[in-house]
């Protein structure tokens, strides 16, 4: 079976008691995470320490950055390499959120080179699409989408994107409360993997894990996740929330 993941995106939030609260509280749970499951916390730069750290002997978990530059090292004040990232010892880094496409003109050239340096450092992404609302009311989502993975993944060799783990996120879905329906998940996931398979063969496609993301709450997870495309959720508000998360991450299939 594909990797089945939960994974956490703390956006910009927490103070550094906060963070070690709600991982030590994760962590309590002691939930059991299967060599085919994971559970990734994606949180802000200051706290990836500490968050390696705390879940260091704890198999399936895993840390994500929530970005990193398009260049390995220089004068660019501000930014964090994939490089530094690899050399701290992390698995993953979301690439691509709709906060950065939309918030920071992110482009799906840019998160190409992102894509790039996030690989040559021995990271995996984890590459984020969708379509805003006014994309999905003219029912032109596919084609959106697959412009998205085209420009920002497609040059990559067959052995490159094998590791990858895709999130597919309606921007009319992130932190509205609005979700998508599990058969509208279902449907965009189904073609992705489809996408994928036309250019890399259904080998390949059949391997990436494609999470769902937007408004993913405790409540809605069953459902959502229990779709065959689905392979688990990138999850934002309800990632602070124990309770929730916890729940959430028993939903995997
Ligand atoms: C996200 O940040 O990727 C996200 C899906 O947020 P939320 O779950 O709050 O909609």
């Amino acid at each position: 079976m594909r990797k089945q993941i939960a994974a956490a995106n703390w956006k910009m939030n927490c103070t550094l008691e906060q963070a070690n609260e709600l991982i030590d509280g994760l962590l309590k749970e002691k939930i059991s995470v299967t060599h085919d499951r994971e559970v990734v916390l994606a949180v802000p730069f200051p706290y990836l320490m500490l968050a390696k750290e705390k879940i260091k002997n704890t198999g399936g978990f895993k840390i994500a950055a929530q970005n990193c530059y398009t260049k390995t090292s220089g004068a660019f004040t501000g930014e964090v390499s994939a490089t530094m990232l690899q050399s701290i010892g992390l698995d993953y880094v979301i690439i691509g959120h709709s906060e950065r496409r939309e918030i920071f003109g992110e482009t799906n050239a840019m998160l190409a080179q992102k894509v790039d340096v996030c690989l040559a450092a021995g990271l995996a992404p984890i590459f984020c699409c969708g379509e805003p609302l006014s994309i999905r009311e003219k029912e032109t989502q596919n084609n959106f989408v697959e412009i998205q993975l085209k420009e920002s993944l497609f040059h990559l060799k067959p052995e490159q994107i094998k590791n990858f783990v895709i999130a597919y996120e309606p921007i009319w879905a992130i932190g509205t409360g609005k979700t998508a329906t599990s058969a509208q998940a279902q449907d965009m996931q189904a073609f992705i993997r489809r996408t994928i398979a036309n250019k890399y063969g259904d080998a390949i496609a059949d391997s990436i894990s494609i999470l769902y993301g937007g408004s993913v709450k405790a409540n809605n997870a069953t459902e959502i996740f229990g779709k065959p495309d689905v392979d688990g959720g990138l999850v934002g508000g309800a990632s602070l929330v124990l309770a929730e998360f916890v729940s959430i991450i028993k939903s995997l299939k």
